[in-house]
């Protein structure tokens, strides 16, 4: 076997790990990440918001309301 392939599978195998292993990572944050939309308005929830606050189910707006609400109390 010439050194180069042998580098060059390392490196494949190598990446796909790193890949299936980001992926996998990556589905465990979406499935703790709860419901897609706001359970208060229906608004679809930003994946990027989601992503930041695993487990969130309320669209911005709303989170603000209740927090205003219970600052007030
Ligand atoms: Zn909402």
């Amino acid at each position: 076997m010439d050194e180069g392939d042998y580098g060059a599978d390392y490196q494949a195998r190598h990446n796909a790990e790193a890949v299936s292993r980001h992926r996998s990572r990556m589905e465990l944050a979406a499935g703790a990440a709860g419901s897609e939309v706001c359970e208060e308005c229906g608004d679809e929830i930003p994946a990027a918001r989601r992503a930041a606050m695993p487990g969130c189910s309320l669209c911005v707006a709303c989170m603000t309301d209740i927090e205003k609400r219970r600052g007030v109390g």
